[in-house]
């Protein structure tokens, strides 16, 4: 290889150019030098090596043969950060201020019948607009909610994970 790799996973997409996951560069490369997969786009004067042939360094490839996949995407399990992720870039969602924020509960914790904590009933929320709310639904707070809470799957977690890549989500269709 020539220079230093400046990536260090690569994103796969299926034959169809849906995303199927993030693999290890050389994982990518074997994929490169079987011909199972063709560069869709490259780390920009890079290149490496094989036995036989020199091949651009990938940052997303695609199969050329589609895989089959057999599940759908999973819903995560709830987590605090996990909320705090989804609504990043959003704000506060009552008052839109970001900066530090809180986990609210739109129907209060005391209220739910079953476990409050799960993704449609928690958003993030400023400290201030949190204790103004208190144990009040957002209709009885006057407190309209600006965004409405999204379940988070394993699509959101492999979006990251393509984002963190530096690969094109705009031309992959994934912004
Ligand atoms: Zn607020």
């Amino acid at each position: 290889m020539k220079g230093a790799p400046i990536v260090s996973a690569v994103v796969v997409l299926n034959a169809s150019f849906e995303p199927l996951g993030v693999v290890p560069l050389r994982r990518a490369m074997a994929y490169l030098v079987r011909e199972r997969a063709s560069i869709v786009e490259a780390v920009p004067g890079q290149t490496f090596k094989s036995a036989s042939a020199e091949f651009p360094v990938p940052r997303v490839v695609q199969f050329r043969e589609m895989v089959r996949v057999p599940y759908k995407y999973m819903v995560q399990p709830w987590t605090r950060s996990g909320v705090i992720e989804r609504d990043r870039g959003l704000g506060c969602a009552y008052c839109g201020r970001t900066g530090a924020m809180t986990i609210d509960h739109i129907m209060p914790r005391s209220r739910v019948k079953g476990n409050p904590n799960t993704w449609t009933n928690t958003i993030s929320s400023c400290l201030r607009c949190n204790n103004i709310k208190a144990a009040r639904t957002p209709e009885e707070a006057r407190m309209p909610l600006r965004y409405e809470p999204r379940i988070v799957t394993s699509r959101d977690t492999l979006l990251l994970a393509i984002a963190s890549t530096g690969a094109d989500m705009v031309s992959l269709g994934l912004a």
